[in-house]
């Protein structure tokens, strides 16, 4: 989209990921998605007096994770209580970091090679989840509110971006590329719609190189179609309102999706003092050399280097090709297209058949190894199935596994024999003498009347290179 009368957007978004632990980031709670209500508590993320926080391993490994992965510097940090009173929050106060974040000054580069900046990517706990009951969904007009402390204390990252993103498709790369890295390193599962993903957008306008104008913040994003919708409809908001000679407030809105809206949730004026203080009841956090060395060498290959791997092998690629490699390196499919490129194998068909068969199958996948891939697409590739056999085999092989060729044989996909195939041809050749010998004669369309007739005589189990083959020796 682009916006009217030279205006430009202005854009930098604050993800919130949960981290993918075991337990909750200061207690031994299972950190887990769905359990019944309130389950998953304890005295320490129930906040009852007297408890004490005691830090996760592994969130901070986690944690530091991100921060290599996103370029950034991993430094000694601190933890803060950022107080104020809301009933999600059991202690009326967060455990957060505050002016020293684990992970500061990064980068994130997108497919197309823009790069985003990374002010900082630090720790805290999430809070309770509340649910209010009535038909406005917010709690103003609420006939009740439910609250769920399960999801308190569960440790997340906040990472901050620079104000750089200058479209709302750019802010879409932007989320599409972090959660990639996410899920690849493992930190998160990036599941969006179970709110494990979180995105506010700071978004404001100016014209072109004028300083930044003022920024208002969306709250919640939770899909990357409201992301991209929310940021284009606050931008025109904006410029309405400023084209109109009226000034924009600071404030946090609130998106509207049904309705493809924001409107104000808080203005910045009246927000909240926090009253931080450092949190007297953990140490500083200071990962010691080794361990920080340790975490930087365990990072697996990024998005970014896995889709230029398998990008070149393909050469040169169509946008469709470049959106299946995404798709395949996002769910983690790589090592089916390596495989067949491995066995010398046709690269362009194991993309499409892994990004349009593999992809579309997530619970199916563990049926499906590389092997019997790799063995599928090299019998699809020799003419021994057909693109629809194939992809039969492939379905069965990915609801219940097995063995392709035992597969194929059983469905009746097996290839004709040489003599099979010789005998109908000549049967054919015998009921069609018109036709054969205008063939003779030189009239090579006739190969594809002939080639018809064999498929519908061997119900499509004939290879057309074979049938041709056949003719030609007969001419
Ligand atoms: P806050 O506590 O107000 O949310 P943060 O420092 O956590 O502040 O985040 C500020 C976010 O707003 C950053 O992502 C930053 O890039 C972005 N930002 C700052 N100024 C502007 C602006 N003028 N327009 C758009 N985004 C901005
Ligand atoms: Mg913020
Ligand atoms: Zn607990």
């Amino acid at each position: 989209m682009s916006l009217p009368n030279g205006w430009e957007m202005v854009i930098g978004l604050e993800v919130h990921t949960e981290l993918k632990t075991k337990t909750k980031l200061f207690c031994g709670c299972a950190n887990a998605f769905g359990s019944a209500p309130n389950t998953q508590v304890c005295p320490i993320c129930l906040g009852l007096p007297g408890s004490l926080p005691v830090m996760n391993e592994r969130a901070v490994e986690l944690a530091m994770a991100i921060g290599f992965a996103l370029n950034c510097t991993i430094q000694d940090s601190t933890f803060h209580r950022k107080n104020y009173f809301y009933p999600d929050m059991p202690k009326d106060y967060q455990i957060s970091q505050y002016d020293v974040p684990i992970n500061a000054h990064g980068y994130l580069t997108l497919p197309d090679g823009f790069r985003v900046s990374i002010e900082r990517a630090h720790m805290e706990e999430d809070t309770g989840k509340t649910t209010h009951l009535g038909t406005s969904g917010r709690i103003h007009g609420a006939d009740r509110s439910l609250v769920d402390y399960n999801r308190s204390g569960v440790p997340l990252v906040e990472i901050v971006s620079g104000p750089d993103i200058r479209t709302s498709q750019q802010a879409r790369d932007y989320v599409a590329e972090l959660r990639a890295i996410l899920i690849a390193i493992g930190a998160s599962d990036g599941r969006m719609e179970e709110g494990s993903l979180r995105v506010d957008a700071n978004v404001s306008v100016r014209k072109a190189d004028a300083p930044f104008g003022t920024r208002c913040e969306i709250k919640n994003l939770n899909s990357l179609r409201s992301l991209q919708r929310a940021i284009e409809y606050e931008a025109l908001r904006q410029i309405e309102v400023l084209e109109d000679g009226g000034k924009i407030r600071q404030e946090t809105r609130h998106w509207d999706e049904d309705r493809g809206e924001t409107s104000t949730l808080r203005v910045k004026e009246e927000a909240e003092d926090y009253r931080y203080f450092r949190e007297p009841d953990l140490v500083d956090l200071a990962p010691d050399q080794a361990w920080r060395d340790r975490v930087k060498a365990g990072l697996p290959r990024l998005p970014a280097e896995r889709r230029g791997l398998i990008e070149s092998l393909l050469g040169e690629l169509s946008d469709a090709q470049r959106d299946a490699v995404a798709t395949i390196v996002d769910q983690g499919l790589d090592e089916y297209v390596l495989g067949v490129a491995d066995a010398k194998g046709d690269v362009s068909l194991a993309l499409a058949r892994t990004a349009n068969e593999i992809a579309a199958n997530v619970a199916g996948r563990t049926n499906l190894s590389v092997a019997n891939f790799v063995a599928t697409v090299a019998m699809e590739q020799l003419g021994q199935l057909s693109a629809t056999q194939a992809k039969t085999v492939l379905g069965e092989l990915l609801e219940s596994g097995g063995d392709p060729a035992a597969i194929a044989k059983a469905k009746g996909f097996e290839q004709l024999s040489s003599d099979t195939l010789s005998v109908t041809v000549g049967e054919l050749i015998e009921a069609n003498p018109d036709e054969w010998q205008r063939f003779k004669d030189g009239d090579d369309k006739l190969a594809q009347f002939f080639i018809g007739l064999v498929m519908k005589a061997t119900k499509g189990q004939a290879n057309g290179k074979a049938v041709i083959a056949e003719l030609q020796s007969r001419r």
